[in-house]
């Protein structure tokens, strides 16, 4: 099985390097996307688990994103490596 790399913050599919975050060296990071991470920073650091669950639940229902694709990636969140410490 092939694997997927998603963002480790908002489930972002990292299926190119254009949408991939860079590192503070330019290189692309294969972890964060180029919404959260730039220059090898996350670029809310303060942001919680619940605010960024409000921000998916916006992002997907506007690009009109099937319901149970929108719970899957809400289901993901809290395993993903930015939040699973919390
Ligand atoms: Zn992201």
């Amino acid at each position: 099985m092939e694997t997927k790399l998603f963002c480790q913050s908002c489930t972002m599919p990292l299926d190119s390097d254009a949408v991939k975050g860079t590192e503070k060296n330019g290189s692309k990071s294969s972890e964060y996307c180029m919404y959260c991470y730039e220059n090898g920073v996350l670029k809310n650091p303060d942001m919680t688990l619940d605010q960024m669950e409000d921000i998916i639940k916006t992002q997907m229902q506007k690009m009109n994103l099937p319901e149970n694709l929108v719970n899957m990636s809400l289901n993901m969140l809290p395993t993903l490596k930015r939040w699973k410490k919390i």
